[in-house]
């Protein structure tokens, strides 16, 4: 088994990322495979965590909100408080950690007084050494982040010991659901926690804590 995606499972994440309200009917006569299949994929890459969900793309310029890039810059050791610092608040859409100690924010709002009270809350905080910002001009280009090249291929984690898997690994069906092992050891130990959990809990999914699949390129 693998568990790199195929052809078809590649062709069905770009009919969804091309119109994610795309019923399982239309996407199996656009790429000529059966219902059931097409469903059973998407269920197949849901349940791996690659599938996030599907959401509604607005434009920010439509709704007349002006956009910022706003890069921050502090220790290596600091970062994650900067994050935690900045990461729930409204006006900040996306948050890029950088290989270089530095945070890339894009930030939307109506406000201009929103934003400057935004900065004021940043300059208090210590752990922030240095701020760049820039107001975005035009959007030449705005595509979801992961890639859907040929090569795209699954880096999930082994359900039971957190390992990191490519091609090698275990896939089980269980209570109609896929469960990602890294070997025969983990599976066996992973089939018995989950009868247990079972027994316990009725109905149960994968037992994984958070989302551990991202789409990457060889
Ligand atoms: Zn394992």
């Amino acid at each position: 088994m693998s568990l790199n995606l195929d052809e078809v499972d590649r062709k069905i994440l770009r009919e969804l990322q091309r119109d994610g309200r795309a019923s399982f009917r239309d996407i199996s006569s656009r790429i000529g495979v059966s219902t059931p299949t097409v469903s059973s994929r998407v269920q197949a890459m849901v349940d791996v965590g690659l599938i996030k969900g599907y959401s509604t793309v607005l434009d920010a310029g439509v709704l007349g909100q002006v956009s910022v890039a706003l890069l921050l810059e502090s220790k290596p050791a600091d970062l994650d408080k900067v994050v935690d610092k900045i990461k729930d608040e409204e006006l900040v859409r996306q948050v890029y950690v950088l290989s270089d100690s530095r945070i890339l924010c894009m930030l939307s709002f109506y406000n201009q007084s929103k934003y400057q009270k935004f900065l004021e809350s940043l300059a208090q905080v210590p752990e922030i050494l240095r701020m760049d910002n820039s107001m975005v001009m035009k959007v030449p280009k705005e595509s979801p982040r992961a890639a859907l090249t040929d090569e795209a291929g699954l880096m999930i984690r082994c359900y039971y010991c957190g390992h990191m898997m490519k091609d090698e690994g275990v896939k089980i069906k269980l209570d109609g659901k896929y469960h990602y092992l890294c070997c025969s050891v983990c599976e066996k130990l992973y089939r018995e926690k989950y009868e247990k959990l079972k027994k316990s809990a009725g109905n149960i999914g994968p037992i994984v804590q958070e989302s551990h699949a991202v789409a990457h390129s060889h």
